[in-house]
């Protein structure tokens, strides 16, 4: 395989490159836009005319500089092994191959793609989204050889990715219910993946019938079908052995593979717990489910809300939290499939005495809720409040209260809230009292991991605000 012919290098090693706001010539998808996807399909030979790229829409060369567009890449392929459950394997291998380009930033998957294209690469001549497609053709026919043929069809205009746009959305619910169909007990044999070691180097995900892969766009059959054509490659079987932990989804086969392919990193998950031990995340995830530590509950943000979450956290800032490939307890980046499992955190609903894994779930934006909101217990539903419901800490304590979410019967709940209340106006009085001299207060860190120490001497802080932050010491480029 060859790309001498086209303008910009392409290769693994370019796998990781940021293209910043200031370095780009466009922006493709991505949160402000409405409809954007890509797909896979497997077709019979006939219908594929090999090699061939199709546009729809204006071309690379005729937008403008700083812009932003729809994409839709449609990518169909044909060969005598494929079968239907290898597709949206192949479609997760579209983020891996646009990152090899040079000059081109992709993240996400399915309908939450999001590319850059940076200036220097369009200033070598890659002005046409034809290069884009004939690159992908040949990535995937000489890395997945069981590929013969492959066409692409490229949309960039708002009212041709209508159609397409729809049909994928089709697609993937019809994968993501056949996915729903079956549980852990059902199988004998998990799955993993690490093709997000490129960027998270410690991070594999175990796909399992309950727990789909945090990127959204792996399900166990996917995984099972990948794993049977290409043994080898970046999914592979993971034999459960002994269950070690029921409720925490803790086995014996899954320590040993995550301790050998976290490269010694990580050697006890509990899939089943964001809190403790909680699976790794790489930073593909669809949505992270939080710890509120004021009510002893979870939110949970997707990556399509732009406003703060019930934190104060933007999405991003979160992300930045959570993934990267450690184990953080209190930020686990989790598909939206994995909300509507049975098994959804269960070991944290368990600990608190909770019935569930959801009922520790307090807050959840919108657009989480309008996608899951079929699969919630019908007591919990109208208890779990939205960003339209609440906006502050605060106006959360008072939420939970008034619909009398499941929350307020924990330990946890009464330990959270009994602090603030004991220190009302009368106590604080008498802490003004304290004897000056060496005081230490420690302040856990999220989940409480990590954290600081502080240690005041011989000083009397009276404020309505302590703003704690990080200061950078880095020496600023000139
Ligand atoms: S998020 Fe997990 S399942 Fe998805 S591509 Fe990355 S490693 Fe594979």
């Amino acid at each position: 395989m060859s790309f001498v012919d086209l303008p910009v290098e392409i290769g693994p090693v370019y796998e990781g490159e940021r293209i910043r706001a200031k370095q780009m010539y466009v922006e493709l998808g991505g949160p402000k836009m409405e409809k954007h996807f890509e797909l896979v399909r497997v077709k019979p030979a006939k219908e594929i005319k090999d090699g061939q790229v199709i546009i729809k829409g204006i071309d690379l060369k005729d937008m403008k500089e700083g812009s932003t567009h729809p994409i839709g890449i449609f990518v169909e392929v044909a060969g005598p092994e494929l079968e239907e459950d290898l597709e949206a394997v192949f479609e997760r291998r579209i983020h891996e191959f646009c990152n090899f380009v040079n000059g081109i930033m992709h993240l996400n998957q399915r309908y939450t793609n999001w590319m850059r294209i940076s200036k220097s690469a369009f200033e070598k001549g890659f002005n046409s989204f034809e290069m884009l497609g004939t690159i992908l053709i040949r990535l995937f026919k000489a890395e997945l050889p069981i590929i013969k043929s492959a066409q692409i069809t490229i949309f960039t205009n708002e009212k041709e990715i209508e159609k397409p746009f729809e049909m994928a959305m089709e697609v993937y619910e019809k994968r993501d219910e056949r996915a729903r169909s079956i549980n852990d007990e059902d199988v004998d044999m998990f799955y993993g993946c690490v093709l997000c070691q490129s960027f998270a180097p410690t991070h594999a995900c175990i796909i399992t019938p309950n727990r789909m892969s945090l990127c959204g766009s792996i399900s166990w059959f996917d995984a099972r079908a990948a794993a049977k054509v290409d043994p080898k490659g970046p999914l592979f079987e993971v034999a459960p052995q002994e269950c070690y932990d029921e409720i925490a989804g803790e086995y014996e086969g899954i320590n040993q593979t995550l301790k050998k392919r976290s490269l010694g990193e990580i050697d006890k998950v509990y899939i089943y717990s964001g809190m403790e031990f909680p699976h790794t995340s790489c930073g593909c995830f669809e949505a992270i489910d939080f710890y509120i530590p004021e009510v002893n509950g979870h939110g949970i943000v997707d990556r399509s809300y732009g406003d703060v979450a019930i934190n104060g956290l933007p999405f991003s800032a979160m992300a930045n939290q959570t993934g990267g490939g450690k184990q953080m307890p209190g930020f686990n980046g989790i598909s939206i499939q994995y909300i509507m499992s049975p098994k959804y955190q269960q070991y944290d609903g368990k600990i608190e005495g909770l019935k569930s894994g959801i009922e520790t779930v307090v807050w959840m934006s919108k657009t989480v809720k309008d996608r899951v909101a079929e699969f919630l217990p019908a007591d919990l539903i109208d208890k779990i409040a939205t960003n339209e419901d609440v906006t502050d800490i605060n106006a959360l304590k008072e939420w939970v209260k008034d619909v009398n979410h499941p929350i307020i019967e924990t330990d946890g709940y009464r330990t959270a809230t009994a602090d603030e209340e004991e220190v009302d106006e009368e106590e604080y009085g008498a802490l003004e009292g304290l004897p000056l001299g060496t005081q230490t207060i420690s302040i856990p860190g999220a989940g409480g991991m990590g954290g600081f120490k502080l240690i005041l001497k011989n000083c009397k802080i009276h404020c309505e605000t302590l703003i704690i932050k990080k200061i950078d010491n880095k020496p600023k480029r000139k």
